[in-house]
């Protein structure tokens, strides 16, 4: 195994390390309290080949790997993990469809996608169909060569600011998943509508909306691969994402732990630094320690991914990790300033905000436990016994 970083990917760390400092962190506070989606910064990271980071040349991307690309989603959270958030998203979905898409399709959505021209947004959560996705009831029915779909779908980050939306749809009661589809669906599309942006706990400066579908009519064309494939390519698309979001969790991790290190230095009580004392010293140790494990579990998922190697384990065990340790760090972090964390003049109470989401979307950490349990089962506890 091999932990040594090529000259290429430390050159688009330092690239995505320089824009989130420059352009993200100074803004986050900002976006988060007016609830401000930024389509600028979105079209900067297009100029910057952050937008279709597993596409291939071909199709306008740069197809840099799903390491490099863990990469660039540690440095972005670090700035504003919002951003990075629906980032991530936008590259699963353009990832979905230049995988699995037609070259008509590719032309039509991938290559304006990659480009950083138009927003992608993934769509499967409904009111009962969370935990449980394969439930979902939103229905597609055949009419006219194309689909009138009807329903009501969920939490959609990037809803109503993207352009493209990747939407799981029932096109068959016989099967639970096998019942599901994958269509594509424009905005403005006639009979496709945007609920208000959900009030959350943070993750303001990333819309979350649901999509109402009202006898939407989707033509033949935009679904992607054949009926009954969409339950697969949602759950593969997610075994990336959750990659992606143990990556923005290391970030975020990492960012409060800089801060709070710093801060304890500077602080001064009972006439000396508080960093000189014991109790902080070993909570430091700990952070440290935990988000250094976390990033090498994501980083190893996403090598193993790139080597085209079954990872859905070890993006499971990543996301579970990478998550719990961004919500004790940023916690940490806030009881480290004291007082002074708990205030909105400093960004500690924000990132403890942020991380909570990592424990609950792409799949709650309850979740990746049952798909960790489940490969444990199918492996007998020993997946790859002579790597390591
Ligand atoms: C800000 C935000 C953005 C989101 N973005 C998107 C998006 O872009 N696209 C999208 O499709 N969805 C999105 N989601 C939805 C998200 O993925 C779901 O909220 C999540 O999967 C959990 O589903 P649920 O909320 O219905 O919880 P439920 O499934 O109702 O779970 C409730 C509790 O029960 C537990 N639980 C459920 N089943 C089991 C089980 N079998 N074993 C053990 N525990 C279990 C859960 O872990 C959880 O603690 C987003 C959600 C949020 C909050």
């Amino acid at each position: 195994m091999d932990f040594k970083l090529s000259d290429e990917q430390r050159l688009i760390r330092k690239a995505a390390r320089d824009f989130s400092f420059k352009e993200l962190a100074p803004n986050a506070r900002e976006w988060e309290e007016k609830h401000h989606f930024s389509r600028e910064v979105f079209e900067m990271m297009g100029d910057l080949d952050f937008t279709g980071l597993y596409v291939p040349e071909e199709y306008d991307g740069t197809n840099v790997g799903r390491l490099t690309a863990a990469l660039v989603f540690e440095e972005l959270a670090k700035g504003c993990y919002a951003t990075a958030v629906y980032l991530t998203v936008h590259n699963m979905v353009t990832n979905l469809i230049c995988q699995y898409g037609t070259e008509e399709q590719k032309e039509r959505w991938v290559k304006p996608l990659a480009r950083g021209e138009k927003l992608g947004a993934y769509s499967l959560t409904e009111a009962e169909a969370g935990s449980d996705a394969a439930a979902l009831s939103t229905s597609a029915v055949r009419k006219n060569g194309g689909y009138v779909v009807n329903g009501t779908k969920l939490y959609v980050t990037s809803g109503g600011v993207a352009d493209v939306y990747a939407v799981m749809v029932r096109t068959s009661d016989a099967h639970k998943s096998k019942g599901i589809s994958t269509l594509i669906v424009e905005k403005g599309t006639p009979g496709f509508a945007f609920g208000p942006h959900e009030a959350k706990m943070g993750l303001n400066a990333s819309p979350t909306t649901e999509l109402h579908f009202n006898n939407c009519f989707v033509p033949e064309e935009n679904i992607l691969g054949a009926e009954g494939l969409g339950f697969n390519f949602a759950m593969t698309a997610l075994n990336g994402g959750r990659i992606n979001i143990g990556a923005c969790s290391v970030g975020l991790a990492q960012q409060a732990f800089d801060y709070a290190l710093a801060y304890a230095h500077k602080r001064q009580q009972f006439g000396k630094p508080i960093v000189s004392f014991q109790a902080l010293q070993f909570m430091f140790a700990d952070m440290a320690t935990e988000i250094d494990a976390a990033r090498l579990m994501v980083y190893r998922a996403a090598s193993l991914m790139d080597e085209g190697e079954d990872c859905m384990m070890e993006a499971a065990m990543g996301k579970r990790l990478a998550t719990d340790v961004a919500m004790r760090v940023t916690t940490d972090a806030v009881q480290i300033l004291g007082g002074y964390g708990y205030m909105k003049s400093y960004p500690v109470e924000m990132y403890m905000r942020f991380a909570k989401i990592g424990q609950i979307f792409e799949g709650t950490n309850q979740i990746q436990r049952v798909v960790i349990a489940r490969e444990i089962t199918k492996y007998k506890g020993r997946k790859r016994p002579d790597s390591y």
